[in-house]
């Protein structure tokens, strides 16, 4: 999966291939319907890959929205946008709960938030009026995840007349979203949703941009796109469900081996001697902990990939390095590289379920000490380094 151009990028690292990102894209675009909006969900540093990086490359691909958490990670991409200077922008929506006080912060960054009541409405109205602009809103409806959003959706129709009213605010989006339980649950949850689609139509109010699904409910339910769809893991090479076309996995996370040793009989590795050996072993040292985000489950359960064979991590995992058995693995040298997921040995899917997590929890937690080394056509053509 990974590119085996020649580089001198060592040490730990994630590696991202911005040509499986675009062509990751175009099957998106190419197997939802044509008049349908993307948009690229990038919170959580774009699922580890970086923020910014990522919200270029999306805008350039022709994204249609970018979509995040929070307010924070919204205003980081706006000013990143205004330092660059790049002309193709897209809308910015938060889809969590951005608080009053930070209303006018939000207006005057033109960034599109969720809202669920009435109150808060009429606060972001004064807001933009006080900075003559307007408010874009997408009003959220809870339909049964119970997180977010209006769960009385009497009210909810109610109260987006009201919103419509209002000088300053635009209405521009509607949205829920899904459990994914089963066909069932979610069937449920899409009648909910439409049920008020069409209490809003029966009063004359049509609402430009509604949207349901993330990426298994695009996947699972090709009729129920509506009017955009939130892309996150998709784009990254993820679905845990069968898709029509093929995804590849942008990320591979590596290292290489920085010390090596041979340990005998009745010695022990790392902290509190988990890992005993009852006869001579070859053990390799890698440079990555889980403060870079492997997780620390993975200790004598996971392993890594060095010279195409798997080498067990050994011993407790460290802060900031752990260890792996290469007894059986030939020549391995100090510098061999590791990887450590995102190879067809071992797919993120499989180190996540040795670690009892899921994808996302790993991809968002690859922390600012891991540089992220980028791809285009098999060269490097960009590294994000956060320390430096
Ligand atoms: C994170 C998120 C998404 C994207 O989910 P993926 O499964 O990664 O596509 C979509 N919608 C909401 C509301 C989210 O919080």
């Amino acid at each position: 999966m990974h590119t085996n151009s020649t580089y001198d990028v060592k040490g730990t690292r994630a590696e991202i291939n911005l040509s499986f990102l675009k062509k990751n894209f175009d099957e998106i675009r190419k197997n939802i319907r044509s008049n349908v909006l993307i948009a690229g969900v990038v919170k959580a540093n774009a699922y580890g890959h970086d923020l910014h990086t990522m919200s270029d490359e999306l805008i350039a691909l022709g994204c249609d929205y970018l979509m995040v958490a929070n307010l924070r990670e919204a205003l980081s991409i706006r000013a990143h946008i205004e330092k660059s200077g790049v002309k193709a922008s897209v809308p910015i929506m938060v889809m969590g709960v951005t608080t009053q006080d930070d209303f006018k912060r939000a207006v005057k960054a033109d960034i599109t938030l969720t809202i669920f009541t009435l109150e808060d409405a009429n606060l972001l109205n004064d807001a933009a009026l006080s900075l003559k602009k307007t408010a874009k809103v997408h009003v959220k409806l809870d339909t049964g995840f119970n997180r977010l959003g209006y769960k009385d959706h009497h009210l909810a129709v109610e109260d987006i007349q009201k919103m419509i009213q209002m000088q300053a605010i635009m209405v521009e989006g509607l949205f829920t979203h899904l459990a994914l339980k089963d066909r069932d649950s979610d069937a449920i949850q899409f009648n909910r949703f439409d049920h008020v689609i069409h209490a809003l139509e029966a009063k004359g109010i049509k609402i430009p941009i509604k949207h349901a699904c993330d990426s298994i409910g695009t996947i699972a339910y090709p009729e129920r796109q509506y009017d955009l769809v939130r892309m996150g893991a998709l784009l990254y090479g993820y679905c845990s469900r069968p898709t029509p076309f093929e995804l590849i996995p942008i990320m591979t996370l590596k290292t290489n081996i920085s010390a090596i040793k041979w340990i005998e009989a009745g010695e022990g590795v790392s902290y509190d001697y988990t890992y005993m050996v009852n006869e001579r072993r070859l053990i390799a040292t890698l440079p990555v902990g889980y403060a870079d985000g492997v997780p620390r489950a993975l200790s004598n359960q996971g392993y890594v990939i060095i010279n195409g064979m798997r080498a067990p991590i050994v011993g407790l995992m460290c802060m900031d390095q752990c260890m792996v058995d290469i007894t059986a693995i030939p020549n391995c040298k100090i510098g061999s590289e590791v990887i450590l997921f995102g190879s067809a040995l071992l797919p993120l899917g499989v180190l996540a379920s040795l670690a009892k997590t899921n994808r996302n929890e790993i991809l968002s937690r690859i922390s600012m000490r891991v540089p992220r080394v980028y791809y285009r056509d098999q060269e490097i053509c960009k590294i994000v380094d956060y320390l430096l």
